[in-house]
């Protein structure tokens, strides 16, 4: 479905250039769950970003492909870059705050989304929204769409970002720490509805998190960035019983 070739992001900076993301290539396959994992400033948001065309200057792509089902979308214009993002290419980020618009109402925004990428009308639109909802778990969704962003909870408003960013049935969700801004309580029921609800329309996964032991629960296959270059990547199982870095080594020691 997705395939990143060699890809390279670099920053300027006062002495050069800095390469924060060296050479990374890996493929996500239709309905795969792809965790990746890494310690901090390994280059996995920047990963995501690339991908989804949201690179923030004067970080910039300098090299390598990135496809999306037979079509190149690393050079795509802006405007067709997004129609791809939130149509085929789903997004979750930590805090569901960067997400939502706290100006406008949950039903509004569900709305606006479908609308923007699907041909509907508003009834129908808003209809979808609903059963959107449901989906996600928020409890009688008819009442409280209208409500917004700061009248749910932490867990409620990643589910809410959740329906967003499957509202026009994207053909794969990059999600990047979509759990830390959260309760450890209902951290694995995101986890879970979020991978439920893609495994139901065939969508593929790319699972962001420093916790190895969601990838282990949630994962197909898993790939570890370390300082910006891909230091492995196979099956979950494969991957904690014989990692071939030593950074990776390291990380299984924290599986629970
Ligand atoms: P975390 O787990 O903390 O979220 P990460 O793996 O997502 O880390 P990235 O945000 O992808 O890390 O950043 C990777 C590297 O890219 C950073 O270590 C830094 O060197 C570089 N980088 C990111 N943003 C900038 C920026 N605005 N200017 C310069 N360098 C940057
Ligand atoms: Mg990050």
């Amino acid at each position: 479905l997705l395939s990143v070739r060699d890809l390279i992001v670099e920053f300027p900076t006062r002495r050069g250039t800095l390469r924060a993301l060296d050479r990374v290539s890996f493929d996500i396959a239709e309905g795969e769950v792809l965790g990746m994992v890494g310690e901090s400033g390994a280059g996995k948001s920047l990963t995501g970003a690339a991908i989804i065309g949201l690179l923030e200057p004067p970080g910039r792509i300098a090299g390598g492909e990135i496809w999306l089902r037979g079509e190149r979308i690393d050079n795509l214009p802006r405007e067709k870059m997004r129609r791809v993002r939130g149509r085929r290419i789903g997004m979750v980020f930590q805090d569901p705050l960067t997400s939502l618009n706290p100006l406008y109402t949950v039903a509004e925004q569900l709305i606006e989304t479908i609308r923007t990428h699907m041909d509907l009308s508003e009834k129908e639109a808003r209809a979808r929204a609903v059963g959107l909802l449901d989906r996600v778990g928020i409890p009688a969704a008819a009442r409280r769409i209208d409500d917004y962003p700061h009248h749910f909870s932490g867990g409620m408003r990643q589910r809410v970002v959740i329906a967003l960013a499957l509202a026009a049935e994207p053909e794969l969700v990059i999600a990047d720490e979509p759990t830390t801004a959260l309760d450890v309580s209902v951290q694995a029921q995101i986890i879970d509805v979020l991978k439920e609800i893609c495994a139901e329309r065939g969508a593929s996964v790319m699972l962001i998190t420093h916790d190895m032991g969601v990838i282990a629960e949630t994962a197909d296959r898993v790939a570890v960035l370390y300082a910006g270059r891909l230091a492995e990547i196979g099956p979950v199982r494969d991957v904690i019983q014989a990692a071939e870095h030593p950074y990776t080594a390291g990380l299984m020691g924290s599986i629970p």
